[in-house]
């Protein structure tokens, strides 16, 4: 079995240096005892550096990078820059990101341009609503295949799938709660999928779920919801509920 890892996204909070490091030690002081769950926060570019020299039981990860080592490209973080800061994962085309104009190619470019400079990619993909003829599994398909296009088999054990339905996402308007049969029934399909084009290999692939997971239904979907880990973003925000999340996942 896979190592399983929880993700925690904070998008752009807290609006504070001093808030995130309270934020961060207080989680840090809560998980001391952990021993088989990864765990991960992304926190805003702008705290990485000084958030990293506080824990060393919590790995890092960005929430973005750009496709290119380095250059003229104003207002861009590059992979390089990242792995150098000590980061080891970077979510990649997440839904927030799509709606600015982020489309496969250009997430299957980051892909390869973070792999080149040693990070991890956590690959973004889901539907945005579900429709009765299914075609929300070709959309699922269709973004696989797009953003892993080209990745070499010897590199796909470092790619992390993170399936989460954007009708599930805290910001989405109007959303509603996703359900563990939902997230298996996803994760057997990205699976399969996987296996078809990267072969045994694959299977070093982990499959996460994010949807407004929380401290209630963390259990649920890792019991149940046939995936390696959760991507919770609002409750990786509150450090009593991130560290019930992952205490659910270290009892398991
Ligand atoms: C996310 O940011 O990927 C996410 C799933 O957020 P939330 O848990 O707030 O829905």
């Amino acid at each position: 079995m896979n190592k399983r890892i929880i993700v925690g996204n904070w998008k752009m909070n807290p609006a504070s240096f001093k808030d995130a490091e309270k934020l961060f030690v207080d989680i840090a002081k809560s998980i001391l005892y952990i021993k088989k769950t990864e765990v991960v926060i992304c926190p805003p570019f702008l705290y990485l550096d000084r958030l990293k020299k506080i824990s060393r039981k919590i790995f890092f990860g960005a929430q973005d990078a750009s496709y290119e080592d380095s250059g003229a490209f104003t207002g861009e973080i590059s992979p390089l820059m990242l792995f150098n800061a000590g980061v080891k994962y970077v979510i990649l085309g997440h839904s927030e990101r799509r709606v600015l104009g982020e489309n496969n190619v250009l997430v299957n470019k980051k892909i390869k341009a973070c792999l080149r400079a040693g990070l991890r990619p956590i690959v973004c993909v889901g539907e945005d609503t579900r429709d009765e003829n299914h075609g929300y599994f070709n959309l699922v398909k269709v973004q696989l295949e797009e953003t892993l296009a080209g990745i070499s088999r010897n590199l796909i054990s470092k790619i992390v799938v993170a399936y989460e339905p954007i009708w599930a996402i805290s910001s989405t308007v109007s959303r509603h709660d996703a359900t563990s049969a939902e997230s298996l029934e996803m994760a057997i399909f990205i699976r399969k999928i996987l296996s078809d084009k990267f072969g045994p290999e694959a299977k070093k692939i982990r499959i996460i779920y994010g949807g407004s997971v929380n401290e209630k239904d963390a259990l649920e979907f890792l019991k149940n919801g046939g995936v390696d880990g959760l991507l919770p973003g609002r409750a990786s925000l509150d450090a009593k509920k991130f560290a019930e999340i992952i205490k659910i996942a270290e009892s398991l």
